[in-house]
């Protein structure tokens, strides 16, 4: 049985991951939750998931979580982050906050030499040198949960990395692929991802291709590559999820249907 920490439980992926575990209830058991705002949708993965400790943002709301679960373990505000991310009894930590909020109790999960299953890009982003020798030096091990990324990582197994030609970085172009962005677009129409289903951030950094730009960024770190190495391509249909392009020319594709319980499944 192996115990998960997640942190973003209320969010998108951590609600996905939940899926995967109500899935596999023989294999996996919750020890950690956290939530920013949304104290219903924690109060409810409490009831199901029974985690050891959880986190909530606003005092009030820890508050209100103590009268209704008294023998919890519940932490609140920015020091309350710091020191639910610094327990170690558990075994996989997902990290799936937004933004880079996500990049402190990553960072406390790496220095106790955890397995961790990224999904917050933005750490890669803020952090990247710093976070990969850390996890080196305190043999933590890093798994990705963005799809693409999970994707090149699958290409890789058992090849050997130093043939790597190139990594070919799929994307969808987003809502407004080919159309003129105009000032009277909504962030509605912003929200309208054609092909994922994805938090609000990732979504508005998916319409503006930005998303992109960061999971270059999240690429040339976890898989050690030169800049030069990494190209950009247009799929408009997220079948495939990545590729690579190795130096006997010939190409390994990961595909699948865009369904993010897949590659948190995997990690
Ligand atoms: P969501 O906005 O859906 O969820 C974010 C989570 O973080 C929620 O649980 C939210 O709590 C919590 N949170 C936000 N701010 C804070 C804060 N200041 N303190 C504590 N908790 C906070 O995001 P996603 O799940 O879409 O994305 C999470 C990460 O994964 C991002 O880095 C994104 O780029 C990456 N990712 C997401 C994919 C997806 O399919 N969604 C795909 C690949 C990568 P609450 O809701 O309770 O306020």
């Amino acid at each position: 049985m192996k115990e998960l920490a997640i942190f973003g439980s209320t969010g998108s992926i951590g609600c996905s991951t939940l899926n995967v575990v109500r899935r596999e209830r023989d294999r996996f058991a919750v020890s950690i939750l956290t939530a920013g705002h949304n104290l219903q949708r924690l109060t409810e993965q409490i009831r199901e998931f029974t985690p050891r400790h959880v986190y909530i943002l606003e005092k009030q709301d820890a508050e209100a979580l103590r009268e209704q679960f008294p023998g919890l373990d519940i932490y609140w505000g920015k020091d309350g982050m710091e020191a639910i991310s610094r327990l170690t009894d558990f075994d996989i930590g997902v990290s799936a906050l937004v933004g880079v909020a996500g990049l402190r109790p990553t960072w406390n999960m790496i220095q106790n030499g955890k397995t961790v299953a990224l999904a917050n890009k933005e750490v890669l982003v803020a952090g990247g040198r710093l976070v990969m020798e850390a996890a080196r030096k305190q043999n933590a091990t890093l798994l990705t949960v963005d799809s693409e990324h999970s994707a090149i990582m699958q290409c890789l197994r058992g090849e050997n990395h130093a043939e790597i030609e190139r990594i070919l970085l799929t994307a969808s172009g987003g809502p407004f692929f080919e159309k003129e962005i105009t000032d009277d677009i909504t962030p509605e129409e912003a929200l309208r991802h054609p092909t994922w289903k994805m938090g609000p951030k990732i979504t508005i950094d998916s319409a503006t291709m930005m998303n992109k730009g960061l999971e270059f960024i999240e690429a040339k770190w976890l898989f050690d590559m030169p800049i030069d190495a990494i190209d950009i391509v247009v799929h408009r249909e997220s079948v495939v999820h990545s590729a690579i392009a190795y130096q006997d020319n010939s190409v390994i594709a990961q595909l699948g249907v865009p369904d993010m319980r897949i590659p948190i499944g995997l990690a």
